[in-house]
């Protein structure tokens, strides 16, 4: 497997640009490139029709040495270890780059959501937690959703892993329901992070934000939301596609129109609102600004000398693979990295871990205005690194994560 189709290593071909830059000692290299933890387990699930199914899942916590694990379950037929690893590590470097007290952990397992009953999904979410309960908990490790799980499955894991601890606990898992411990903002806030530092993004370039085109790929939680709110600044959204097709219209596609279709299809495709387009083409729309917020591995060598924008805002974790970065880089296309850009969603669930242990929650424009702050000075900080080595926006970000991370394994010291 090479980068373009491993995602872990992907991710160390990107660490060894900003590792080499900082001079990092070989030992902490190696402590840095290797997970603390993998967990491999297998989930019995008596399904609607009678047959017992078996499901693996995973959980990885790649290193907690800023605090505790944080980072999201994803349910997909692809998912895999090395998958789970990657995106593991990219929380280590995401809650570092976004300056938050927790260290990065991923979970995953293997199945098809879009074939299962609600019944089937509550009983395999419950089964996994059952699995990895000694492992979460609020001081250790922090699931959150990710793709294909919401706020109910987290409610499920907050059910789950206090009935095992005979105490609720709703700082186990942030995500949830605003009526059990969620916090206001939570669910739109990846979405939200991404608007931010596409303005930022556009102020830095120069360009004007209202009437500038935008093509997005995925239209969940995080390109949903991020259409929405470029749209609401003033962005005009050309194109949107997801895994089963597409839709576009040069004069801007209505999104909240766009939100209510989805809903009831489960799919852009079809939307009266615009022309059908191919999923395939999105990266090639005549836009200023385009917007990967689904799967990773979409931007390659394949692709990348299609693509128009010069603005790329990577939504989803691991979108663009390094030959495919690097090229766009010596094309002058400016890319906020997925460690940056997409760390509106676990720095509103710090919020939300914050609000759970004080059980005292704050107004929704409170949430807004403090993960405003969190992103503008986390942009600041990386685009500053970026134009002191005169480098990169991704490897400014790996280069201000590893920072922090080595500074605090050096001062808590090796234990043996
Ligand atoms: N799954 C999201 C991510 O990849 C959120 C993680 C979290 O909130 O812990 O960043």
């Amino acid at each position: 497997m090479s980068s373009e189709n491993n995602p872990f290593d992907a991710m160390l071909e990107e660490f060894s640009g900003a590792a080499k830059l900082l001079n990092l000692d070989p030992g902490m290299w190696k402590v840095l490139t290797h997970p603390k933890r993998q967990v491999i387990v297998s989930c019995p699930v008596v399904m609607d029709n009678g047959q017992v199914e078996v499901f693996t899942g995973y959980r990885v916590q790649y290193n907690i040495t800023l605090g505790p694990a944080k980072g999201g379950i994803r349910y997909h037929p692809d998912v895999n270890i090395n998958e789970v690893k990657a995106l593991a590590a990219w929380m280590t470097w995401k809650c570092a780059v976004a300056g938050i007290p927790f260290g990065g952990g991923k979970g995953g397992i293997i199945c098809d959501p879009t074939r299962m009953s609600p019944r089937e999904l509550e009983a395999l979410t419950r089964r996994y937690i059952g699995e990895i309960a000694d492992l979460i908990g609020p001081d250790k490790d922090v699931p959150a959703p990710d793709v294909n799980t919401n706020s109910q499955t987290m409610a499920w894991i907050m059910d789950t892993y206090s009935m095992h601890v005979g105490v609720t606990t709703t700082g186990v898992v942030t995500g949830k329901p605003v009526e059990m411990g969620g916090s206001l903002g939570r669910r739109e806030a990846t979405g939200r992070g991404v608007m931010i530092v596409t303005r930022e993004s556009a102020k830095h370039l120069g360009f004007d934000i209202k009437g500038a085109t935008v093509a997005v790929q995925g239209f969940g939680n995080v390109g949903s939301v991020s259409a929405d709110l470029l749209a609401k600044i003033g962005a005009t959204i050309v194109a949107v596609a997801d895994w089963k097709g597409g839709v576009q219209n040069s004069k801007g596609l209505d999104v909240p129109a766009l939100i209510t279709w989805t809903e009831q299809h489960k799919t852009v495709a079809g939307f009266p609102g615009g022309d059908a387009l191919d999923p395939a083409k999105i990266f090639e729309q005549p836009v200023d600004i385009l917007i990967p917020a689904a799967l990773e591995n979409q931007v390659t060598a394949q692709n990348h000398h299609l693509i128009k924008a010069r603005l790329i805002v990577e939504g989803a974790n691991g979108p663009t693979t390094p030959e495919a970065h690097q090229a766009l880089y010596k094309r002058g296309v400016f890319v906020v990295p997925d460690i940056l850009a997409n760390g509106g969603g676990v720095t509103t669930s710090y919020f939300e871990w914050v609000q759970d242990r004080h059980g005292y929650f704050w107004e929704e424009h409170e949430v807004n205005e403090r993960l405003e702050r969190k992103m503008v000075e986390a942009f600041d900080n990386v685009l500053a690194t970026a134009k002191k080595f005169n480098i990169d926006m991704r490897t400014a970000a790996y280069v201000v994560a590893i920072n922090k991370v080595a500074t605090v394994t050096r001062l808590r010291g090796m234990y043996a």
